[in-house]
């Protein structure tokens, strides 16, 4: 998606472990008209399948998955995340490693609101090493409802999620796939780029 792609470009930070920052248009400020294309995309993406329910994890993905949720008509449920040790019968829970803070931590998705026959897109910011994505489709799978795919903004590709999660026939659709970053440069390169910084490709 090119007015993606451009955003990280222009406005991309990048931090020491591989973290890349776009608190300007996606984790903090938030640009609505983009999450609006962001939408439409994944709608597009998905159009041939049939989906009922929007499944995200907070706080990042509740935002992009509500705008989203405008184009496919159905409702956004987000998995919370607690460090509560008693977690009552009523509720599926997984455990989720944080890419970006380490530490392990609950989520949580309450039953009356995922079941048999639900039909679920998850979507979320990033996709790294999949542990988010892992923990949201277990809570999936936990339900008994089918999971139609994963819509996710940023992909860094030179990372293992996304490669292991297509390898176990999970269908995921990345709007922007980082290929490389470069925390020295600022220099940011996408799956799919075919000019680089200017250079013509010989053929
Ligand atoms: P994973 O579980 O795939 O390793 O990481 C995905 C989760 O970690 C996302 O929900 C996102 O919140 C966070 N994350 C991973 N990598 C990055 C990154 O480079 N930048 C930001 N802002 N968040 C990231």
């Amino acid at each position: 998606m090119e007015i993606l792609k451009e955003r990280i470009r222009k406005e991309g930070k990048i931090k020491a472990g591989n973290v890349l920052k776009v608190d300007s248009f996606l984790n903090h400020q938030m640009d609505i008209e983009l999450f609006s294309e962001i939408g439409k995309e994944f709608k597009r993406r998905f159009a041939d399948a049939e989906i009922n329910k929007i499944l995200t994890i907070e706080a990042s993905g509740i935002g992009i998955s509500c705008v989203a949720a405008q184009s496919f008509h159905v409702p956004v449920i987000f998995a919370k995340k607690t460090q509560t040790r008693n977690i009552a019968g009523d509720v599926y829970t997984t455990k989720v490693q944080s890419y970006t803070h380490g530490r392990i931590y609950d989520i949580i998705v309450a039953k009356e609101f995922l079941g048999k026959g639900d039909k679920v897109l998850v979507i979320d910011d990033f996709l790294a090493n999949g542990k988010a994505l892992e923990g949201l489709i277990a809570l999936v799978e936990e339900a008994g409802a089918d999971l139609v795919g994963a819509g996710i903004v940023i992909e860094k590709g030179f990372q293992a999620g996304g490669d292991t999660l297509r390898g176990k026939g999970i269908r995921i659709e990345s709007l922007a796939i980082v290929e490389s970053m470069n925390e020295a440069t600022g220099q940011i390169t996408f799956r799919g780029d075919t000019v680089a910084d200017g250079m013509e490709i010989q053929i």
